[in-house]
C-alpha cells in the first residue's frame, strides 16, 4: 500500500479537528482529516450546545474537591462521579487534579480561557454569518436558575468574579426570573444570566462544517483509526492507521478524549482523563424553556433547539465507555422536572454518552509539541470544547503557519505538566 502524503494531516474530527480543518482551509493549507468512526460526531455532537465564553474560571479551582465529595454523599443525584482504579496514570492524574484546585490555578488560567474564549465567541458569529448556517442559533445568554439560598448566593459570587473580568452578568430575583423564563417552576428563587453567551444545535453545526470543510477541498477518511507513528530526528515521519500509512509536513493531534492512547508510541505522556456525560434529546415540549440553561443545584444543562429539547448532565471522571447508563439519563430527566414545567410523558428521540477530555488543570492543551518539529496538539477542551472551537482552530491555523497569536499561549502548552 502506498503511503498517502497531505499537508496537513489533522488526526481526529470532531469539533477541534473540524475547526482547525476550517481556519487551515482559509490560509490556504491543503488539509486531510482521519477519524477512527465518523466525522463531526465524537464527542461533540451529542452535547448541550451551550457558547459560554462566560466560562473563564478552569474547572480545577478552590472547593471543587470538597463538592465533588459531597455529592458523592449521595450517589442517587450527584452530578460528579469517578472510577475506582489503582491505573498509575490514573492515580497520577487525580493527584495532579488535586494539588491544581488552588487560586494560583484559577489566577493562571482566566487569560488564557477568556481570551480563547471571546476569540471563539466573535469566530462562531462570523463563521456561522459568512457561511449561512443555519444551526439554530439563539445568542440569548445562559441563564442559571436557582431553588436554594445558598446556591444563588454562591453563583452570584462566581457572577461577580467574572463581571470583574469584563464578562457581561445580570442577577434576577424572583419576580424577574419568572418574568424572563416562564418555563420555571414557581419554587426557583432568582437567576445569574450570562448574557454574553449563545447556544445552537451543535449536530448540525457540526453537519454543516463538515461540509463546508469537504467542499473547501478537505480530504476525509472516516473509519481510519491511527495506530502509530514513525519518528526519527524529533519529526513525525509516517501515521500508520489501518487505512494505510500517511505522512504530512504537519500533523495535528484533535482525538479529544482518546488523544494519550492516540499518542502512545510518541511518549508525550498526555494527561488527559475521560470525563464521561449524558445527554437526552426530546421532541419540543408544550411549554418550550426560552433560554439555554444551567439548573444550578443539580448541574444539568437544558437547550431548546428548535424543535428539540436537550438535557445534559453528569461528569464520570475516567470512565471510558460511550454506552449510556439509563438510569442517569433517568436522573437527569427527573432533575429537569425539579425545576421546570414540562409534559408529563417526553418523546425521547435519542440518548446518549460522551466523553470530556479533561485535563487536570482544567485547561486545554493548545501548541507545538516541544519534542516533534511537526505536531501540534490541540485537545483537553473538557466541558468547553465546542465552544472554544473556532477559537482553537484559528489558533492552530496561526501555529501552523508559524504566525504569532493574539495571546500569550505559554499556559496552555502540553510542557506545563
Ligand atoms: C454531556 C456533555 C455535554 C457537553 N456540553 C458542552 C457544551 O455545552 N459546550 C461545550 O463547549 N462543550 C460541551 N461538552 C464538551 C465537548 O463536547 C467536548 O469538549 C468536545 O466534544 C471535545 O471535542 P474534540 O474534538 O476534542 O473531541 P471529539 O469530539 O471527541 O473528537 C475526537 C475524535 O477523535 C476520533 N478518534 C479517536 N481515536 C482515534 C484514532 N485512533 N484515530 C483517529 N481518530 C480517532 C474520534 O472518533 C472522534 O471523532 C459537553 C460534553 C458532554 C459529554
Amino acid at each position: 500500500m502506498t503511503t498517502k502524503h497531505s499537508d496537513v494531516l489533522i488526526v481526529g474530527g470532531g469539533s477541534i479537528g473540524l475547526n482547525a480543518a476550517y481556519y487551515l482551509l482559509k490560509s490556504g493549507r491543503k488539509v486531510s482529516i482521519v477519524d477512527a468512526k465518523e466525522i463531526g460526531k465524537g464527542s461533540s455532537s451529542g452535547n448541550a450546545g451551550h457558547i459560554v465564553p462566560s466560562h473563564i474560571i478552569p474547572l480545577a479551582a478552590p472547593g471543587v474537591v470538597t463538592s465533588a465529595l459531597k455529592w458523592m454523599l449521595d450517589p442517587s443525584h450527584s452530578p460528579f462521579g469517578m472510577k475506582v482504579s489503582l491505573d498509575p496514570k490514573y492515580i497520577l492524574w487525580l493527584l495532579q487534579f488535586v494539588t491544581a484546585c488552588s487560586e494560583a490555578n484559577v489566577t493562571r488560567g482566566i487569560p488564557p480561557l477568556n481570551s480563547l474564549g471571546q476569540l471563539s465567541a466573535r469566530n462562531f458569529i462570523q463563521m456561522i454569518a459568512e457561511e449561512k448556517f443555519d444551526c439554530h442559533h439563539q445568542e440569548k445568554g445562559l441563564l442559571f436558575l436557582y431553588k436554594t439560598e445558598k446556591a444563588m448566593q454562591d453563583g452570584v459570587h462566581e457572577g461577580e468574579l467574572m463581571q470583574k473580568h469584563g464578562i457581561p452578568v445580570s442577577v434576577y430575583d424572583r419576580n424577574k426570573i419568572h418574568e424572563v423564563e416562564p418555563a420555571a417552576l414557581g419554587d426557583i428563587i432568582g437567576g445569574v444570566h450570562f448574557t454574553g453567551d449563545s447556544h445552537l444545535d451543535p449536530a448540525v453545526f457540526l453537519d454543516l462544517l463538515r461540509e463546508r470543510v469537504r467542499a473547501m477541498g478537505a480530504e476525509m477518511f472516516e473509519n481510519t483509526a491511527v495506530t502509530g507513528f514513525e519518528s526519527a530526528n524529533g519529526k513525525i515521519l509516517k501515521v500508520k492507521t489501518s487505512a494505510g500509512d500517511f505522512s504530512a509536513e504537519q500533523i495535528v493531534l484533535a482525538a479529544g478524549a482518546w488523544t494519550p492512547a492516540v499518542a502512545r508510541d510518541l511518549r508525550l505522556d498526555i494527561p488527559i482523563q475521560p470525563g464521561r456525560g449524558y445527554s437526552m434529546t426530546m421532541s419540543a415540549t408544550k411549554q418550550m424553556p426560552s433560554h439555554a440553561l444551567i439548573l444550578g443545584e443539580r448541574r444539568v444543562a437544558v437547550s431548546p433547539m428548535n424543535h428539540l429539547l436537550r438535557f445534559t448532565g453528569r461528569l464520570e471522571v475516567g470512565v471510558g465507555s460511550t454506552v449510556p447508563d439509563p438510569r442517569w439519563i433517568q436522573r437527569i430527566e427527573n432533575a429537569a422536572r425539579e425545576y421546570l414545567r414540562l409534559d408529563e410523558q417526553l418523546d425521547v428521540k435519542e440518548t446518549w454518552a460522551g466523553l470530556r477530555p479533561t485535563t487536570p488543570d482544567g485547561m486545554p492543551i493548545i501548541g507545538r509539541a516541544a519534542k516533534y518539529s511537526n505536531l501540534i496538539l490541540a485537545t483537553g477542551h473538557a466541558m468547553l470544547g465546542l465552544s472554544l472551537g473556532p477559537g482553537t482552530g484559528q489558533v492552530v491555523a496561526e501555529l501552523v503557519n508559524g504566525k504569532e497569536s493574539a495571546f500569550d499561549l505559554s499556559p496552555l502548552r502540553l510542557e506545563r505538566f
